[in-house]
């Protein structure tokens, strides 16, 4: 879908300006940060509760501004790929550890969910510095996060107002589901 690369040729080239270099932007099921990879992934799809919950983090510990909800996911995935160097390798797999040993938990037991709440995983360490990173970036910079707000307005009314782009994404995220199954 051309329109979905132009977006995440806007996105690099957003990253690029701001000297962020190293980072690849596509486009994924979820928001995410592949360290490994060093590629961030961006999601058309949302899920209300969590926007929720992460969007209260934002403005309980500091920021300022309002901000969308996408570009405040993005700006947390580049928080991830910035702080990773404040982790160790072993710190950092340990934690990836922790949060498939919570997936998979709250997946044989729903109720495990009380354990491993969304207010308990915006608390562990990484994702917290992410979280930081972001609000920060937000309240001393702007005018660099109107920029990224203006390419993500523009790019996601245009994708959102076209049907046959609407459906296209829908048939790929049904495609990468039956896959994973
Ligand atoms: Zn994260």
């Amino acid at each position: 879908m051309d329109v979905i690369e132009t977006f995440s040729y806007q996105l690099v080239k957003w990253l690029i300006d701001n000297d962020i270099t190293n980072v690849d932007v596509d486009l994924g099921i979820d928001f995410g940060y592949y360290n490994d990879k060093h590629v961030i992934e961006y999601s058309l799809f949302t899920q209300d509760h969590v926007d929720e919950e992460f969007a209260r983090f934002f403005y309980e510990y500091g920021c300022e501004k309002t901000v969308s909800i996408f570009t405040m996911s993005f700006l947390h995935e580049v928080g991830h790929a910035m702080t990773l160097s404040s982790f160790t390798k072993e710190e950092y797999e340990d934690l990836m550890d922790t949060l498939e040993m919570a997936h998979k938990a709250v997946k044989l037991n729903p109720k495990e969910r009380e354990h491993f709440s969304l207010d308990w995983y915006w608390h562990m360490p990484h994702e917290f510095a992410a979280n930081i990173w972001a609000i920060n970036f937000i309240n001393n910079h702007f005018d660099k996060v109107c920029a990224l707000e203006k390419i993500v307005k523009t790019n996601l009314d245009t994708i959102y107002s076209d049907n046959d782009i609407v459906a296209a994404l829908y048939q790929w995220l049904d495609q990468l589901n039956e896959e994973e199954a």
